[in-house]
């Protein structure tokens, strides 16, 4: 229906119930307005000749009388059988009608139909044409809007239209294989994921992802987003969610995607004020639809979010969201990648090099790097040139770097190269100390709110942490900072959470571990257990303001002693922190085989100079 036949239709509604309201209206005031009189009334009235007009039906006499004012009053009565009154009538000159003998039940009953009819028009002017603005569906808001995809031959999303996240890829492989043949994996007793939890900032590409998951299986995609779930109205979220399942279910195998999980799955009882009732009851039926359908049935939820910290405890717990895919931000390959794929579409001059590219948009997702092909294919239109050259595609990443639209956060080269040496930092000297985790992988490509990250990884478990192995940890942690001054005789924000990360510990290190020479063997801890209404106030640290001074005096020199070994190391070592941070800056993600090697090479340097 277009606009125009919409507002008619509207003003159809409007009209029809304005009508019957004037009508019953005026029907009412009618009713009203006719003086019962009794029957000796009004024959007096009759022979006193100011009665002017009656109409008779054997049940009820109507009429109206001239009142002293010059003024008609219409009344009505009930006659009595009486010879006289109609030779009494005309000899009084009364204008005489006769009236149907009066209503049947038949009568009663239109007109009572006849108020139902009324009152239902009214009800649905007012009510359901209130809820229907907007070009909603009338009476059908409990539906699920979400669309479905058929898997469609011609332009099918698949893996190969997603770069840059091979490891994502890589899990989501298994749901692909399940979803081709639910059966297979189903018979050996294996239990297959419900919920898969995407979550990345944005534009890294998690709705391309889920897509391609469908795309490859072959199999619908049913997809809704959370701020969908969450309306005016309290229990419409749920049932919608309902509808989805039972669609899906209907269609399987088939996989459910709801973007924005965290619209309508945001911790429970969290804030001041009280739930949101209607998001708690979506949450609550996502949650029941989880627990109730069976991977058997061959239906998946892939969920999306950027914000994972937010979510409701109760949907990550095993058996609902159990497993969780982080999709980040590509690094250089990534990028030339995603950058190879977008400009398939685009006549592309041959001499483009899509690596420089890549090297020059560190931080961009793939959005943003759809979005500059995008953008230098316009812009090489409105000059009129026959393709797309590295001129156009490098004022692009300006004007996207620019735009509203961008995704994520540019790195400047400067500060690229601030963010090398700080994680090499933290590399050197994990790798240099022992009773460290073992280096899995540095990168300077931002995750979350970290500019870059060295990813540790503890080879095995363990219980117990000695001194020495403390010490070194926090050298580790101090190692970012300490490069930075160390290479740029200059200090950024950049340490601020290592340094609370390596200030708690030595805190910790001081009051609960007993490790502190000056203080001794002795704990300062607090009470366990969880801080309420104020108890921990109440209480007070249970220790004597000189003490805290103690404590405070103990962790600046701890930290100052592992600050200055750390600075120490550094330094010896720092063409080997060169080449880490060069080889960095180079690819942005380094492995820790690729250190392994460098750190040999430089041994090799050593043991020959
Ligand atoms: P998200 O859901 O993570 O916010 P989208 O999947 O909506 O991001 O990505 C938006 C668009 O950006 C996609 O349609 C695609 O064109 C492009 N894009 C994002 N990531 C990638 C990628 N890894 N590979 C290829 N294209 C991508
Ligand atoms: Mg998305
Ligand atoms: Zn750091």
């Amino acid at each position: 229906m277009n606009p125009l036949q919409r507002s008619a239709k509207q003003l159809v509604f409007w009209l029809v119930g304005l009508t019957l309201l004037f009508a019953a209206f005026q029907n009412m005031k009618a009713v009203q307005h006719e003086e019962e009189i009794p029957y000796s009334t009004f024959k007096e009235k009759l022979t006193s000749g100011t009665v002017t007009e009656v109409t008779m039906r054997p049940d009820l006499i109507r009429g109206r009388y001239g009142a002293e004012g010059g003024k008609l009053v219409a009344f009505r009565t009930f006659p009595l059988p009486d010879p006289d009154l109609v030779k009494e009538m005309s000899s009084a000159k009364v204008a005489l009608y006769q009236g149907e003998p009066d209503k049947s039940w038949i009568t009663a009953v239109v007109i009572n139909l006849g108020w139902v009819v009324l009152f239902f028009g009214l009800w649905w002017i007012f009510v359901i044409r209130q809820v229907q603005v907007g070009g909603k569906q009338a009476l059908s808001f409990g539906k699920s809007r979400a669309k479905r995809n058929e898997p469609d031959k011609k332009k099918k999303i698949t893996f190969v239209d997603v770069a840059g996240c091979d490891e994502a890829k890589e899990e989501l492989q298994e749901i692909v294989s399940f979803l081709k043949d639910p059966a297979k994996f189903t018979k050996l007793g294996g239990r297959i994921p419900k919920g898969v939890l995407l979550f990345g900032p944005p534009g890294t590409g998690k709705t391309l992802l889920a897509k391609a998951v469908a795309g490859e299986a072959s199999v619908p995609f049913f997809s809704a987003s959370g701020s969908e779930f969450v309306e005016m109205f309290v229990g419409v979220g749920a049932s919608r969610v309902r509808d989805l399942f039972e669609q899906a279910k209907k269609a399987a195998p088939a996989v459910i995607f709801v973007d924005e999980l965290d619209a309508v799955g945001r911790a429970r009882f969290a804030g001041i004020g009280g739930g949101h009732d209607e998001r708690e009851q979506t949450l609550n039926q996502i949650l029941i639809e989880l627990d109730g359908f069976d991977t058997k049935e061959g239906v998946i939820l892939i969920a999306a979010t950027n914000r994972p910290d937010v979510l409701d405890p109760a949907l990550l717990r095993p058996g609902r969201f159990d497993r969780h895919i982080p999709v980040s931000a590509p690094d250089l390959r990534g990028r030339e990648q995603i950058l190879q794929i977008h400009s398939k579409g685009v006549k592309i001059d041959p001499a483009v090099d899509l690596m420089v590219l890549a090297r020059r948009t560190p931080g961009f997702v793939g959005a943003d790097l759809a979005n500059l092909v995008n953008e230098a294919a316009l812009l090489s239109a409105r000059r009129d040139k026959e393709s797309v050259a590295m001129l156009e595609l490098e004022e692009a990443i300006d004007r996207v770097m620019a735009g509203p639209s961008r995704k994520s956060r540019m790195i400047s080269e400067k500060e690229k190269k601030i963010v090398a040496y700080h994680e090499s930092g933290h590399t050197l000297i994990a790798k240099l100390l022992p009773g460290t985790d073992p280096v899995h992988k540095v990168s300077i490509i931002p995750r979350g709110p970290a500019l870059g990250y060295t990813l540790q990884l503890p080879t095995e478990d363990r219980y117990l942490t000695s001194r020495t192995d403390i010490l070194n940890r926090l050298c580790v942690l101090l190692g970012g900072r300490c490069a930075e001054e160390l290479i740029f005789s200059e200090i950024t924000t950049g340490a601020t959470d290592d340094l609370n990360k390596a200030t708690a510990y030595v805190r910790r290190m001081v009051t609960e571990f007993g490790m502190s020479e000056k203080l001794g063997h002795i704990t300062f801890r607090k009470d366990e257990g969880e801080v309420f209404l104020g108890r921990d106030i109440a209480r007070g640290p249970g220790y004597s303001d000189s003490t805290a001074q103690e404590i405070d005096g103990e962790i600046k020199r701890i930290l100052e002693e592992c600050y200055q070994k750390t600075r120490g190391l550094l330094t010896k070592n720092k063409a080997l922190l060169e080449s880490i941070a060069t080889r960095l800056l180079e690819k942005e993600v380094v492995e820790a085989e690729e250190l392994d090697v460098l750190f040999s090479q430089a041994t090799l340097q050593k043991a020959s100079a």
